[in-house]
C-alpha cells in the first residue's frame, strides 16, 4: 500500500518508458489474455455467491481487464490482490466508476453547476470528487458528461453542461484537469472518460437512445469540440454512446473511433463501450449474431467491451478464422496497459484507504460544495424585490413536497452520498432566521399523484404567514439515464398548489428543484420570486437558505434556454439564421423562449457601458482587443458573469444568429467599475464552409457583450 509514485510522464502523453514496458508485457500475453484485457464487467457486491465465484475465477485466469460498481475498498483490494498475486502475469485491475457528480459528498447535478460558468469551481468539484471516489479503490471514474443538449425533455441533460458548445468545451476541460490534476503528491491519479461519443444528446424527440441523423456541420460545429476539449486537456480514456448515428450505432462507427478521435485528434487512450452495446447491436437489427457484433465492434476500434462478454466469447474464434487480426486486439491491449501504466497500477495497484478523505465526511468538501451549490442557483424572477428576506420576518412558511425532503435533492446518478446527510430547505430555513420568527411547514401535496387533500392544510399555513418558501420540481428518478419527459410543466398537482397558495396574497416565493428545464409559464407570470434550485446535492438547504436570506447574492446564469411550453421545443439562443416568410414562428406562442440562455438575476444590478473594440478590422494573425466597464450600480457585492456573442453577418453557410465566445465571472462591490477585456482572433470566427473546410471567411461580423444571449451592447467590425 502507499501512495502511487510520481512517474516522469504526465496524463496522458506518450512517454517511451511505459510503451517499452507495455510491448514488452504484450509479447508475453496469450491470446486469451490479451482478450481478457478488453473486458469490464460489472462486480455486483450484492450479487450472488456463484456470480461472485465466476468473477474471482476469470480475474485469475486473466479474462477481466477491469471491474465496475465496486463502491468499498476492501472489496477492491481483495479483487485486486487475485489480479496481482494470483493471475499469471499479475496485471492490474483498472477499476471504475461513475462518479457524476460527487462522490460521498454529493455536489449538484452537473446542469446545475453548470450554471456557475466558473472553472475554477468546477475543476475543484471534481477534485473533491475523485479523492473520494479514489478513497474508495476507483482508479477510472465515467465522467465528464460531454453531450451538448439542447431538448429538454431528455432526461440526461441533467448530466451535462447545457446547450452550448463553448461553455461546454470550457467546462470539458475544467472537469478533466480537475479529475486528473497532474500533481500526484495531494492529488490520487484517476482517470475520466468523457462520454458518449459524440451526439448522444440530439437523441430524436429527446427520447433516451433514440436514433440521431445530423449534418457533418452540426456534428462537427455543435457537439464534438467539447469531446476534443477533453483530450486536449489530457482525457485519456473515452465511452462511445448507445445510440445509431446517421444509420450506423455508434459502438461500431467507425467515423466516431478511426477516423475523428485516432486519426485526426490522435487520441492514444482507450476506447470503452457503454453498457452492453455489443449485445445492443442485434436488437439494433444490424448483427444478427454476438459473434458478428463482436466482430464489427473490434473491427471499427472499440478497445474495451463493457459488461456484453461479446469479445470474451467470440474474439479467439474469429481471430482464429481470420475475421480480426491480431493486430488490431494487440493495438487495444496497447492502450489498455498504457492507461494502467499510466495510472502507476503496476507499482501500486492497491489503495491506501487513509490516502484520502472519503468517509467520514470532510469539512472542507463539504465546504467546497457549499460554494458550488450557491453558485449552481439561478435567481429567475424577483418581483419589487420580494428577495431576500429578512431574517427577522415574523412568520414564514416552507411549503411543498421538496422542502424537507432529503432524498431527490441527491438527483440521478447519487453515488455513495447518504440522503441522511441532505440538509433540507425546512432545516436550514430554521436555523436562518431569527430566534423569534415562526417557521411553518405543509407538504401540500406529493410530487405526482393527483391527490388535492393536503392543499387546504398549506393554503391555511400561508394565510397565516408574512412570506411563503415553495419548493416544487422534480423528483431525482425524473431525469437522468432513460427518464425523459413528454410533458415539462410541474409534475402532478404541484401548479395547482402553487395556485391555490397564490390566491392567499402572502408573497410567494418559488424554489424548483429539478433535474431539467421546465415549462413554468404560469408562475412567471404571477408568483412573485423564482428561484431556480435544481439538484444541488448534500448542501441544498442551506444554499438556498443562502440565498433566500441574502447571505448569498445571487449570481447563476442559466446554461440552457427555458422553454415558454413543450411545443416549442427544440429552443436554443444560437440557432440558424434563416430565410423564409413565415420567420418559424408559432402563431400561438409567443416567439421567445421563457428564459434565454445566459440568464439570471442577481439583488444588485450591473451597468455595462463603454464597448471599445481595439480595431475595427481584424486580419489573419490580429488580435481583436473588445473591452467593456461593468459597474455595480447597486447596494449589494455581487457577481456578474459578463458574456461574448458574436455573429457572422454574410457566409458561405448559414450561421448561428449568435454564438457565444467568451464569458468572465467577475466580483463588484457596490459603485465599483472594473473593465473586462475579451480577445478574438480568427479562429474564433472560423466555421465549415460548403466544402466542409474549417476556415474564417472576410466580412462584417458583429459582436454583442452583455449579460446574457439576449441583451447587450453590440458592435461590428470586419475580417479582412
Ligand atoms: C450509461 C453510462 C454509464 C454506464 C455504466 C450506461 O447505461 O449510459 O453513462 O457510465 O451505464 O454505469
Amino acid at each position: 500500500m502507499g501512495k502511487r509514485k510520481n512517474s516522469p510522464c504526465s496524463f496522458f502523453s506518450i512517454d517511451a518508458e511505459i510503451e517499452n514496458k507495455v510491448d514488452d508485457l504484450i509479447e508475453k500475453m496469450t491470446l486469451d489474455e490479451k482478450i481478457g484485457q478488453m473486458y469490464q464487467t460489472p462486480y455486483r457486491e450484492n450479487g450472488t455467491q456463484e456470480e461472485k465465484d465466476k468473477i474471482y475465477e476469470m480475474i485469475k485466469k486473466g479474462s477481466v481487464g477491469s471491474l465496475f460498481k465496486i463502491n468499498d475498498v476492501n472489496t477492491a483490494s481483495e479483487l485486486q490482490g487475485l489480479a496481482v498475486n494470483e493471475s499469471r502475469l499479475g496485471i492490474p485491475l483498472i477499476i471504475a466508476n461513475d462518479v457524476i457528480h460527487g462522490c460521498h459528498t454529493a455536489f449538484p447535478i452537473p446542469l446545475a453547476q453548470a450554471c456557475s460558468w466558473d472553472m475554477s469551481s468546477i475543476e475543484e468539484a471534481e477534485a473533491v470528487a475523485a479523492r473520494e471516489a479514489a478513497s474508495t479503490g476507483t482508479h477510472w471514474v465515467f465522467a465528464p458528461m460531454l453531450d451538448v443538449a439542447r431538448d429538454p425533455r431528455w432526461g440526461r441533460i441533467t448530466e451535462g453542461s447545457g446547450e452550448d458548445t463553448y461553455l461546454g468545451a470550457k467546462i470539458a476541460q475544467a472537469r478533466v484537469k480537475g479529475f486528473q490534476r497532474n500533481d500526484w503528491s495531494s492529488n490520487p491519479r484517476v482517470a475520466c472518460c468523457p462520454k458518449h461519443l459524440a451526439a448522444y444528446g440530439a437523441s430524436e424527440g429527446g427520447r433516451d437512445c433514440n436514433a440521431v441523423d445530423m449534418s457533418e456541420r452540426t456534428l462537427r460545429e455543435v457537439y464534438l469540440p467539447p469531446f476534443k476539449a477533453a483530450i486536449d486537456a489530457g482525457a485519456g480514456t473515452i465511452m462511445t454512446g448507445y445510440h445509431d448515428f446517421n444509420g450506423v450505432p455508434v459502438s461500431v462507427n467507425k467515423l466516431f473511433l478511426n477516423d475523428i478521435l485516432r486519426n485526426e485528434w490522435g487520441f492514444k487512450g482507450i476506447a470503452l463501450s457503454d453498457w452492453q452495446t455489443i449485445l445492443d447491436l442485434m436488437e439494433y437489427g444490424v448483427t444478427s449474431s454476438l459473434k458478428e457484433a463482436a466482430e464489427q465492434t473490434v473491427n471499427s476500434g472499440q478497445d474495451m467491451d463493457m459488461a456484453s462478454e461479446g469479445y470474451l466469447k467470440h474474439l479467439a474464434d474469429l481471430v482464429g478464422e481470420g475475421k480480426v487480426s491480431e493486430q488490431i486486439i494487440n493495438e487495444a491491449v496497447r492502450r489498455i496497459l498504457r492507461v494502467k501504466f499510466w495510472l502507476g497500477l503496476f507499482e501500486t495497484p492497491f489503495t491506501n484507504p487513509d490516502e484520502f478523505p472519503g468517509k467520514p465526511l470532510s469539512k472542507e468538501h463539504l465546504d467546497i460544495a457549499l460554494d458550488m451549490s450557491r453558485k449552481s442557483i439561478v435567481l429567475l424572477k424577483n418581483q419589487n424585490n420580494t428577495l431576500p428576506l429578512n431574517k427577522n420576518i415574523k412568520s414564514v412558511a416552507v411549503i411543498g413536497p421538496f422542502a424537507d425532503n432529503q432524498k431527490d435533492p441527491l438527483g440521478t446518478w447519487n453515488h455513495l452520498a447518504d440522503y441522511k446527510d441532505v440538509i433540507t430547505v425546512l432545516e436550514a430555513v430554521k436555523v436562518t432566521v431569527s430566534p423569534n420568527t415562526n417557521v411553518y411547514y405543509s407538504r401540500g401535496c406529493d410530487i405526482n399523484s393527483k391527490s388535492t387533500d393536503d392543499v387546504i392544510n398549506a393554503v391555511e399555513t400561508v394565510k397565516k404567514s408574512d412570506a411563503a418558501i415553495v419548493v416544487l420540481g422534480e423528483s431525482a428518478d425524473m431525469s437522468g439515464e432513460g427518464n425523459c419527459r413528454a410533458y415539462l410543466d410541474l409534475p402532478g398537482k404541484q401548479e395547482y398548489l402553487l395556485n391555490e397558495l397564490h390566491k392567499t396574497g402572502t408573497p410567494i416565493i418559488l424554489v424548483l428543484m429539478n433535474g431539467r428545464p421546465l415549462s413554468i409559464t404560469w408562475a412567471q407570470e404571477h408568483i412573485e420570486a423564482i428561484v431556480e434550485a435544481w439538484h444541488l446535492g448534500l448542501q441544498s438547504g442551506r444554499a438556498i437558505s443562502d440565498i433566500i436570506f441574502g447571505d448569498y447574492n445571487p449570481s447563476g446564469k442559466l446554461p440552457v434556454t427555458f422553454p415558454r411550453t413543450v411545443g416549442q421545443i427544440p429552443v436554443y439562443y444560437n440557432d440558424r439564421k434563416i430565410g423564409g416568410a413565415y420567420k418559424v414562428k408559432y402563431f400561438d406562442v409567443e416567439d421567445t423562449p421563457l428564459y434565454p440562455f445566459g440568464y439570471g438575476l442577481s439583488y444588485t444590478s450591473f451597468k455595462y457601458s463603454n464597448l471599445t473594440l481595439s480595431s475595427k478590422t481584424i486580419g489573419d494573425d490580429d488580435e481583436l482587443i473588445i473591452s467593456i466597464d461593468i459597474e455595480n450600480t447597486g447596494i449589494r457585492e455581487g457577481d456578474e458573469i459578463v458574456q461574448l456573442y458574436i455573429h457572422d453577418v454574410v457566409a458561405s453557410s448559414t450561421r448561428p444568429v449568435k454564438e457565444l465566445k467568451g464569458f468572465e465571472r467577475i466580483n463588484l462591490k457596490p459603485k465599483e467599475k472594473k473593465t473586462i477585456r475579451f480577445t478574438i482572433t480568427t479562429d474564433d470566427l472560423k466555421f465549415y464552409n460548403q466544402e466542409m473546410k474549417y476556415i474564417a471567411e472576410s466580412g462584417v461580423f458583429e459582436l454583442w457583450v452583455g449579460p446574457n444571449s439576449a441583451e447587450g451592447l453590440k458592435e461590428e467590425f470586419c475580417l479582412i
